[in-house]
Parts: structure tokens; sequence; C-alpha cells
């Protein structure tokens, strides 16, 4: 066998393996030259998914008729100063987008540059024509058609026109939310799939991000806005109770590129780690802006993956970025588990009668909606740093409320019912709760709540989850361990033998963490001490899951990850379980504990501890307004 070069031919239809996979990759590198040419409007159109046609129109700065037969070329680009890879600012600088494409369709390229003619040229399978004279008002047209006829077996991977079609408006909303200083079209065939307008305001990315994806978006998030050190970063990130089935919300942008990049989804992860279960996501638009040179783009081929010279220094920023956004709006649950509620509700009407009613009920979720768009965030608890009169909120309360349900609440869960207050008896004017006075449980689980403007339905279990972990971890802080309380009798738990060494192998961190583990045997533990501030807790099953989530993440979970895990393991299993009946004083407690404690507005799975329904909108529901 002897060895030989490979024709230009044979690199081009390899290289094109790599950047163009299906349609929609086509779309995405045509368009991001779009961008970069400068354009101020694309119009993207396509036929069958992309498969027979895409059609990109910009109304950028063209290319010349002297650049057009070198711009097909493979390793050709006006992107790339100096051949200087630490100074990109473009989306492209690879060249070989229009290359690959050119190898695997029929291309045409007509462009416009400058107050010259319009001229075009063709790659059909790889061949170049000639230039030819063309018209063309402004910018470039790039049309590619019969995708992979070169390539056939590209094409039996493709999937359903419809799927294709998604994919590809998929990548023009992602590109269009980061750009949003360009309006963009998109059709298939006749169809418009997205109609958005150029804009330049301030939030721009978060605007785009509700015209092309979440409606409710922005009502539903924080502001970052974070500057240190010469990076800055800003945008919103949602709360942890606006939360998705997948990753897909997350927006992230180094230098205004949109990136998916392991470090920075690792931060946001870590961020949310304490409210999301981990199958849960949050939605999320970031840009970081950096210094070029601190910033490698050029790591990955199709470049959704950045290096940072500093990594640890960003993911820290990052963190602490979205952390503080989501302290700020710590205690709010989002706007639209109010109106869930609302438009739920189900109106009781004589069967036999149509349910004449159900507009009502829009109307109700209609007042909450604009309650919220407004009122809602200042009727809902202060955060920790919301100056609330003179003193924060924060610290009347902790100092106010020095007694504290959790222990006692525990410690005697057979209390009988006392009721302190007569429960119609009218809160007074000075003591105007967040959350109101507690005036009934229901279910064994919910506690019902009135404010001077609205009624509060309590989780009971899933706030006493978040206060129990929230406690574990200040403990934690304050002394660098958890206090204990001895078991009467230890608990001996089975286990796999290899759990057991797991376990064991940290039963140094897990002391700390209030949890004394001890070998007993090859496949038992014995549990001596549990953290005090949890109560009572389903120990077998929480040691089990401790030695599941350590076998998963291995030795890779830093102490403070630990910590997280371990302590929202333990408040998960120690919980007042619903199915506990608490009286009023012991419902009121949890209610000023709730309005003490960062994050009450959700357990740590993100799901809400609580709902208010304002007044207004139940007047509306019962047709009152
Ligand atoms: P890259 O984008 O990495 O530079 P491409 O193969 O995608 O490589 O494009 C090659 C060159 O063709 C670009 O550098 C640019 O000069 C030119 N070009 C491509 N598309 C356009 C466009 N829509 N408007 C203006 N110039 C373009
Ligand atoms: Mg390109």
């Amino acid at each position: 066998m002897s060895i030989r070069h490979l024709s230009s031919h044979t690199i081009n239809k390899i290289a094109a393996g790599e950047v163009i996979e299906r349609p929609a990759s086509v779309v995405k590198e045509l368009t991001e030259n779009a961008i970069d040419s400068g354009a101020t409007e694309i119009i993207i159109t396509t036929h069958q998914g992309g498969r027979n046609y895409i059609s990109i129109q910009d109304n950028g700065c063209g290319i010349s008729k002297e650049e057009l037969p070198i711009c097909i070329e493979r390793h050709t680009t006006s992107k790339l100063k100096d051949d200087n890879l630490f100074d990109i600012k473009s989306l492209g600088f690879r060249g070989e987008a229009l290359a690959s494409i050119g190898a695997v369709s029929r291309l045409t390229v007509t462009s416009r540059n400058k107050n010259n003619d319009a001229w075009a040229i063709d790659v059909n399978g790889g061949e170049v024509s000639e230039i030819r004279p063309a018209r063309l008002e402004k910018g470039t047209h790039m049309e590619v058609r019969d995708l992979f006829f070169s390539t056939p077996a590209r094409l039996k991977f493709l999937k359903t026109e419809r799927s294709e079609n998604q994919y590809i408006t998929d990548i023009v909303k992602r590109l269009a939310i980061t750009n949003p200083e360009i309006s963009f079209i998109l059709k298939n065939e006749n169809k418009t799939l997205l109609d958005v307008k150029a804009s330049s305001a301030e939030d721009a990315v978060a605007e785009r991000l509700q015209q092309c994806l979440y409606p409710d978006f922005i009502e539903n998030a924080a502001p970052v806005n974070h500057q240190l050190d010469g990076v800055s970063i800003k945008g919103y990130v949602g709360l942890p109770t606006y939360n998705k089935g997948n990753s897909q919300a997350q927006f992230l942008f180094v230098n205004n590129r949109p990136v998916k990049d392991k470090l920075l989804i690792g931060a946001v992860r870590g961020a949310y780690q304490d409210y999301l279960a981990r199958n849960r996501y949050p939605v999320v638009v970031l840009s970081i802006n950096i210094e070029a040179a601190e910033v490698d783009v050029n790591v990955h081929p199709t470049k959704a993956e950045v290096r940072f010279r500093d990594e640890q220094s960003i993911r820290r920023l990052v963190f602490h970025a979205i952390q503080g956004a989501l302290n700020n709006a710590s205690q709010s649950a989002s706007t639209t588990v109010a109106e869930e509620a609302i438009s739920r509700m189900q109106i009781n009407t004589i069967p036999t009668q149509n349910n004449t009613h159900q507009p009502l009920i829009a109307e109700a979720a209609q007042a909450l909606r604009e309650a919220n768009a407004g009122e809602y965030r200042s009727a809902n608890i202060p955060s920790a740093n919301t100056t609330y009169g003179r003193k924060s909120f924060y610290q009347q309360n902790q100092s106010s409320f020095s007694r504290n349900i959790i222990p006692s609440s525990v410690s005697s869960p057979e209390r009988p019912q006392d009721n302190g207050r007569s429960e119609n008896q009218e809160p007074t004017a000075n003591d105007d709760f967040a959350l109101g006075h507690a005036r009934c449980q229901l279910h064994e689980n919910y506690i019902i709540a009135q404010t001077n403007h609205s009624i509060v339905i309590v989780d009971q279990h899933a706030a006493h989850e978040r206060i129990v972990y929230e406690r574990m971890k200040q403990a934690y802080r304050k002394q660098q361990y958890i206090p204990t309380q001895q078991l009467l009798i230890p608990e001996i738990i089975a286990l796999e033998p290899s759990q057991v060494d797991i376990l064991l192998a940290k039963s140094d961190s897990l002391k700390e963490l209030g949890l004394v583990v001890e070998r007993f045997g090859e496949t038992e533990v014995a549990i001596r001490e549990t953290p005090a501030i949890a109560g009572e807790l389903d120990i077998a099953g929480l040691i089990k899951d401790i030695a599941n989530d350590l076998e998963e993440s291995g030795d890779a979970l830093s102490l403070q990850e630990l910590l997280e895990n371990v302590c929202g393991t333990i408040a998960c299993h120690g919980s007042v379980r619903s199915g506990r009946r608490l009286n009023i004083q012991e419902m009121d407690a949890l209610l000023r504990d709730m309005e003490s404690t960062p994050y009450s507005g959700q357990c740590n799975h993100g799901r809400p501890t609580y709902v208010e329904l304002s007044l207004d909108a139940i007047e509306k529901l019962f047709g009152r307004k």
C-alpha cells in the first residue's frame, strides 16, 4: 500500500462530515456568516426541512467579485487578523464552512460588495464554476440545494421533515436570542416560523428569549449584573421554581458568542444545586464579557466550548453572580405558581349545566397576572437584604423570633392541640407578617394563612425541609460542625459492601455534618448519632441515599458539595412529613421561620413551599369584581 496525499475534494468531504451533520448545521454556518457580515436583517427560507433547499439572505457587507472564488475554498477567511487565535470576535474564523457545504451540496453564492455589481458562483459537489454576473440589491444570498446528494450515506441519518425543521428552528432561535440587534425571519416553504424585529434595548437578549421561547421568563427571573476583575456577567436567571425538564434553556455567551461550555454549565448547576432536583434545569440567560486574550474560543470544532485562562475564578464568578441574584429574589416563588393554582381551580356547578364559570377563572388568572407584574414581588416576603422600614426584615425577624419550631416540634411530636389564639381572631394592624397568620391545617399538610390582602397556602413538608436545610448549613458555617443527638439504640443498616467502604471513607466529613457512622461487619454500618436540628429521621433511607450519591459522584465531590448534598438529604428525610398535625402556634412559628429563612420560597427540589392567592384574584373568581 503506497502513501499518497488526499485530494482537496476528499478533504473537503471529510471536513464536511465534521461540520455539516444535518440541514440545521448548514443554517447555522450560513446564518453565522450573515451575522458576521454586519447584517441587520437575515431572512432564512427552507424547503422540506432544509433537505431540498436552504436560502439565507442578508444585507451585510457582501463579498467582492475578486473574493468570490476564494471564499468557497477551504481555509479561507476574512476574519482572522494576523493569524491571531487569541483575539477572535467573529462567529466564524476557520474558513471551513463554505468549502464543506459546497462539497456535499449544490451551493450558489450571490453577493454584492459596496457599490459594485453583483456576482455569483456555484459549487456543485465540490466542482467550482466560473463567476458570473448576477442581480442582487444588497448583501449576500446563499442557496444550498440537494444537501448530501454527493454523500448519500448522510441522507440516511436525517430525520423526518418535522424534526429537521425543529433543529433548524432551534438553531435560528438561539442565534436570534444572541443577536437581538438583527431582525430574523425564518420560513419553511410559506410558513413563517419566526419573525423578530431588531432591538437595541438593554435587556434585548432576555426579551428575545421571551419572544422566541418563554413568554413569561422575565417576570420569573432575577436580574444579574456582576462585575469583577475586568469580567462582566449580565443577564437573567430563572427562579428555581421556574424550572424545565432539560438544559436547553440555558443561554450562555462568552463575548457574545453562544457557548455550551462544561465549566460554565457546571457553575450554573452548582449555583442551583441547592434548589433544584437533579432532573430539573433552570432557565438562564448569562452574557460573560472578558478580554479576548483571557479566553480561547478555538477549542472545539463547532466552537461551542471555550477555554478560560483562569478557569477557577470564572467558575467562582458565575457561581456568585447567580447566587447573589437568587439571594435577592430568595423568597419569591415564581408567579406562575399562583396563576397555575387559580387556573386549576374548578368551580362546582351542577353536572347537567354547562360550566358557565370558566371565564371567571380566566379573569381571576388575569388579575393575578396583572398583580404579579407589579405588586406581587413586593407582596412577597422581602429578601434578606431588602430594607423594610428601618431594619432589614430579616434582622427584625431574627431577633423577634427566637422561638424555634423545629427542635421543639420534633422533640414533642405528640404535643396535644392547644390553640392559643382563637382561630377567628383578626390579625391586628401592627403584625402584618408577609405570610400572615395561620388559620388551620388541611389534609394534615397544608397550612392556610391569612394576610391583609391574600390567602396563603403553605406546603408544610416542603417548607420545613427548606428550613432544616438552611439551619444545618448555617450551623456548619458558623461552627464547622453540626451538633448531634445520640441515638438510644444505634441503627444498623445493611448496604452493598462497596457502599460500606465508600461511606466509611467519608466518615470524618460525615461526622462534621452530624452523622456518626461506624462499620458493623462487611455489609452493615451502625449509625450512632444524627444531627440534632433534623429531629427524628428516616435513618435507613437517609444513609442509603447518601451512599448512592457518594457512589455516583465518587471523589469528585468537594466538601462544600458534600455538605450541601448531605444536608439536603437529611432535611428531606427529617422534615415534618405531611401527615403531622400542627396546632396554630406551631403553624405560626413555621410561617415566621419561613420568613426568616433564606430561599424559603422553594424547597430543596425547586418546588414552591407556598402559594399566595390575592384577594383580588379570589374575588374575581367568585364574580365579585
Ligand atoms: P469563516 O466564516 O470561518 O470565515 P466560511 O467558509 O464560513 O469561513 O466563510 C469564508 C469567508 O467568506 C468569510 O470569512 C467571509 O469573508 C466570506 N463570507 C461568507 N459568508 C458571507 C456573507 N454572508 N457575507 C459576507 N461575507 C461572507
Ligand atoms: Mg463561517
